[in-house]
């Protein structure tokens, strides 16, 4: 069975995007990782695409909807919770600064709407207001010692545990950003929660209230500038206290917009049935002719 038989979400397949990005991109990523960036950060599934393009370019509402900006970011482990590093460097990964759409059923044309991300930032457009929760402290340590003390077969010695500790809290003290994960407050409290976790209906009754947090955005609108925040290698460039705007830097990837089509499920909060907006749900190889296909999101 292939991916897209068994990945791709079963909702009817209505055009109503309009491309996040007017000029010089290219499609850097696909539904599935290509093997090079599986081999940084380990994960199979992107269920988005990238487009990878210069610092700075606009990026445009794909279509009309409540729009939240926030930030969101995490380290990389290895399944032994050890951290993951590229050339002796940890690495973040997530969203960065990003921006989300909810787009109700008379936009989207599908039942409880569906949302579209803009991840990886360097600013965002005025429009929107910034809603970032408290960081979450990570115990690094606590968490390699608990999984190694689940571990029935290959359990480390007592002696490699403390090696490894010991070399983790190295990595700690270099770079104290590591500790830290930004994103997913599942409060109930809707003042609390991440402005990207509220549902549709959240939405609708915040933006009545006025609320500063959520935006109407027609589609085509100004939503932000491309970046590569989220995406740390080594030093932290910038405050995460203050990333209404980012310089740019270099890091372990290239600049590009991360964008993605999907639904967030109202129990568990999580993102689901993304869909590939060109269909294709394969890796980066597979999308050269895009401008030709047919059967898309996109109209
Ligand atoms: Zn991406």
């Amino acid at each position: 069975m292939s991916i897209k038989e068994k990945h791709k979400p079963s909702i009817p397949h209505e055009p109503y995007l309009k491309p996040p990005l007017h000029n010089n991109f290219e499609i850097s990523e696909g539904y599935i990782y290509s093997q090079n960036e599986r081999k940084i950060h380990g994960q199979y599934f992107h269920k988005a695409v990238d487009y990878s393009t210069s610092w700075g370019q606009p990026v445009y509402a794909s279509a009309s909807g409540y729009a939240v900006a926030s930030y969101h970011r995490y380290t990389i482990q290895n399944s032994d919770k050890t951290l993951k590093l590229f050339k002796n460097k940890p690495l973040g990964n997530g969203l960065g600064l990003f921006v989300q759409i909810y787009h109700p059923e008379k936009i989207c044309g599908v039942k409880n709407g569906r949302i579209t991300q803009y991840g990886h930032l360097s600013k965002i457009a005025n429009e929107m207001k910034l809603k970032t929760t408290k960081t979450e402290k990570v115990d690094i340590v606590k968490r390699i010692i608990e999984k190694n003390n689940r571990l029935r077969n290959n359990k480390k010695s007592r002696k490699e545990i403390e090696k490894i500790i010991e070399f983790h809290k190295k990595l700690m003290k270099k770079y104290p950003w590591i500790n830290y994960k930004y994103g997913y407050n599942f409060s109930e409290n809707i003042e609390e929660k991440e402005s990207y976790l509220y549902t549709l209906k959240e939405c609708e009754t915040l933006f009545k209230q006025k609320n500063k947090y959520v935006t109407w955005i027609n589609q085509g609108d100004l939503i932000g500038y491309t970046g590569t925040s989220g995406l740390i290698w080594g030093e932290l460039k910038y405050c995460e206290e203050k990333v209404k705007n980012i310089k740019p830097f270099k890091t372990w990837d290239e600049v590009h917009l991360h964008f993605e089509e999907a639904v967030r499920d109202e129990k568990t909060f999580f993102k689901k049935e993304q869909r590939d907006p060109y269909g294709i749900y394969k890796s980066v190889k597979h999308y050269e002719n895009v401008e030709s296909l047919k059967d898309t999101l996109f109209f």
